[in-house]
């Protein structure tokens, strides 16, 4: 009986970089099946609006070893990759970008990092981000070193999703079944040993990155709520220092006021004051408001995506 790798593959509007996929995909299927290894390579449709799903029903139709899922809408990133790791059949499970970003060549050195038995998992990390904007990376490098001090969720600065890992983890990160998914943090959360393999940043092959910087932004903010209530801490911290402050304002006041007399003045600190207490206060707010969105997402417990086709089974 022969041991089988499952390769998940998210993909969104992927039908110019495929091609080449598909291709270097299959000869690393060649490769390792020179281990006894068979891959079985599970190509997930996010909702794409150009030709990808015709690809991928080719693809499945021409190759044994391919398989395909394809959502009934885009569900992101995440979604596609929960979805992945669910049809999985692998005793490991990879996970690749369709772009070769994620160079599916260093597959079979992780897996034979994962043969020496020391490590559960064998993840992927940059060490360069040759090719990205600076403003990019410099805030890539903040969020890192924020979110590793607020939260449990060990994330290394550069990792990427691309990674292989044995089925007891693959389980661990099903069995987490929430609705606002955080990939990088669910991975460091869960677990487990992991090598990290470091290696050169490759520009896509063909296609557009479909991450704005905002759309990063808003990805890492949503991360940090995910797994961190440090903001909510702070702001109750806040709330102290600014009546801790208040305490001593009015004493001074009382005091200048009794020994001194105080004719009517000081609108502008007042106005100053007002509107300090009226930001701090929508702040606190709004970050109570984020939390209590999301709390309200995940109780509708609503599926985290919806299939509308699948590969056929092949005997
Ligand atoms: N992707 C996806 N759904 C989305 C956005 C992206 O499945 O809504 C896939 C995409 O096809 C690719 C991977 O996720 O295989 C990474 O996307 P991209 O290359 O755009 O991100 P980057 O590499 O720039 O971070
Ligand atoms: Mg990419």
């Amino acid at each position: 009986m022969g041991r089988c790798i499952s390769v998940v593959v998210p993909c969104y509007n992927e039908e110019q970089a495929l091609p080449y996929f598909i291709q270097e995909i299959q000869m690393v299927a060649a490769e390792m099946a020179q281990k006894g290894v068979e891959l079985e390579i599970l190509l997930v449709n996010d909702g794409s609006r150009d030709g990808t799903l015709g690809l991928l029903r080719d693809y499945a139709a021409q190759y044994p070893n391919v398989r395909y899922l394809s959502f009934s809408r885009n569900f992101g990133k995440e979604a596609a990759m929960y979805a992945g790791l669910e049809h999985a059949r692998g005793d490991y499970v990879a996970i690749m970008d369709a772009d070769m970003q994620d160079p599916p060549a260093l597959l079979p050195q992780m897996y034979d990092l994962l043969q020496t038995g020391e490590y559960d998992s064998v993840a992927t990390r940059r060490v360069s981000r040759k090719g990205e904007p600076l403003i990019r990376s410099f805030f890539a490098r903040m969020f890192y070193k924020l979110i590793n001090r607020i939260s449990d969720a060990d994330i290394v600065d550069g990792a990427r999703d691309y990674r292989l890992m044995r089925r007891p983890m693959v389980d661990a990160i099903l069995s987490m079944k929430e609705v606002n998914r955080f990939s990088k943090g669910i991975f460091g959360w869960v677990g487990f040993r992991t090598y990290w393999l470091p290696y050169e940043n490759v520009e896509r092959v063909a296609g557009e990155t479909k991450w704005s910087f905002w759309k990063l932004f808003r990805y890492s903010l949503e991360g940090i709520i995910a797994f961190s209530t440090a903001p909510l801490a702070i702001a109750s911290v806040v709330g102290l220092l600014v009546c801790l402050a208040a305490a001593v304002a009015l004493a001074v006041v009382l005091v200048k006021t009794l020994a001194f007399g105080d004719p009517v003045a000081g609108w502008p600190s007042m106005i100053c004051i007002i509107l300090f207490l009226g930001g701090v206060q929508l702040l606190t707010v709004g970050i109570i408001g984020q939390y209590l969105a999301k709390t309200y997402l995940e109780t509708k417990k609503r599926p985290i995506y919806i299939l509308a086709e699948e590969s056929q089974d092949k005997e």
